[in-house]
């Protein structure tokens, strides 16, 4: 197979030129998502870079060659800085023209600037290390799962790697024929390579921002703002999921719904930002004195609901009491104020796992509505055989002290 290679420049100035417009026109679409305008500049200046190169049949200028090289660096090393901002770092504009400068500065040097051989070298050298760079910034953001990160640390690592192959080839072939005959194949092997994985990198990037930003959704679209808890959709849905999973004739869940008691006159007194300081707080207590299988969240205002899998009465007079005897405890001082506010809990029961998540609610706010009514401050159950409000309401002086006793050995 013969490659033309200005054939291959024209086709790479056109992929790379058309790769870096749709990085633009996805980052324009998305702009919390700088990392795509890095990129897709990064891949006009490769393009542009692949022009000054193709020129060159028609003026036949050093500068021009030196300078289309420099162009590529720089397009390297954004692409590092690209990935950089991806995982939340800052720009590096120094290293990111080290590069070219180096480059531009040893072209000065008589012996180097007719080596061909020195000027592969150093070439593939400087993307080599752009290229692995940028590979490992992508991988060192691995804490952020997305399933095209790997693709991306892989695609891109194997192209620093294989690119600089000829460098070695460069040490064990003496003589100027050689040497051009090495020049010609590996501009051909470079346009071609570099073709391929620019059209696989641009692609595997954009999934990465295409990832991230349905994760951003679906989590704004899950998560409370206020107290970073599932919110009332998240509760529906996972609530859903974890009845029809675990609950059996035999395997009670027990629902939860929590509200701050008269935190109307909270709001009143100390004022809304304190208010929202309570709500965030009874998220947190209850959040940190729940299991992490439970499955709990804010319905809104100041109140919550928690679903717990495999948890009977006694289980769940227990749970329910460790929130309410912790949000008791810190919440009574908040910011310096002495807030004193507590939490009543309406406390109901699953056996089937067919029961609708909202009718469950229900019955669980009924056995709240006893618990203000019953003076507030305290957990009242309601049993899932009696469909009578008042029928299992448990009074918490009788079995707080029982659940405070067990609370104390957990
Ligand atoms: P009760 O003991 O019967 O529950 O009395 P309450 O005062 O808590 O009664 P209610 O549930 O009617 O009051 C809820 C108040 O919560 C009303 C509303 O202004 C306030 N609220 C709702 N959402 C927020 C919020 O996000 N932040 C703050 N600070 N207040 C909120
Ligand atoms: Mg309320
Ligand atoms: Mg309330």
């Amino acid at each position: 197979m013969t490659l033309d290679i200005p054939t291959l420049l024209v086709v790479s100035i056109f992929v790379t030129a058309v790769l870096g417009l749709l990085l633009i026109f996805a980052w324009i679409q998305d702009r919390s998502i700088q990392a795509l305008g890095w990129w897709g500049v990064a891949y006009l200046l490769g393009g542009l870079s692949a022009g000054m190169l193709s020129l060159q049949q028609f003026i036949a200028s050093t500068i021009l060659i030196d300078f289309s090289s420099a162009l590529l660096f720089v397009a390297c090393g954004m692409s590092w800085n690209g990935a950089r901002v991806f995982d939340g770092k800052s720009v590096q504009p120094f290293p990111m023209f080290a590069g070219a400068i180096i480059w531009l500065v040893a072209c000065q040097i008589p012996g180097f600037a007719e080596s061909s051989i020195g000027r592969i070298v150093v070439s593939s050298l400087i993307i080599s290390n752009y290229t692995l760079f940028t590979a490992f910034e992508i991988w060192s953001g691995r804490g952020e799962r997305l399933n095209a990160r790997w693709p991306a640390v892989i695609v891109i690592t194997l192209h620093g790697v294989v690119f600089p192959s000829q460098v070695p080839l460069t040490m064990v072939l003496p003589g100027d024929r050689i040497a051009a005959t090495l020049t010609n194949g590996w501009i051909a092997t470079l346009a071609i390579e570099s073709l391929l994985y620019s059209i696989a990198a641009a692609f595997i990037l954009l999934e990465m921002a295409k990832e991230r930003t349905e994760r951003v959704h679906k989590e704004a679209a899950l998560i409370d703002p206020l107290t970073g808890v599932n919110n009332r959709r998240a509760i529906t849905e996972f609530a859903k999921q974890i009845l029809a999973r675990d609950v059996r004739p035999t395997k009670p869940m027990a629902i939860f719904m929590f509200d701050i008691d008269k935190f109307k006159s909270i709001n009143d007194t100390f004022g809304h930002p304190v208010g929202d300081k309570v709500i965030k707080l009874l998220a947190a207590t209850a959040k940190k004195t729940l299991r992490q299988t439970d499955v709990f969240g804010r319905l809104g205002g100041e109140e919550f609901a928690a679903f717990l899998s495999n948890t009977d009465e006694k289980g769940a007079i227990i749970a329910a009491e460790r929130v309410r005897l912790a949000f008791l405890d810190a919440a009574k001082v908040v910011d310096g104020l002495a807030i004193g506010a507590t939490v009543s809990v309406g406390v109901t029961f699953s056996t089937n796992y067919k029961d609708e998540v909202d009718d469950l609610l229900a019955r669980a706010d009924e056995a709240l509505y006893e618990a203000k009514n019953s003076g507030r401050n305290r957990v009242v159950i309601r049993s899932e055989s009696n469909a009578h409000v008042n029928a299992t309401s448990i009074v918490p002086d009788m079995h707080a002290a029982i659940s405070r006793a067990e609370v104390t050995t957990h």
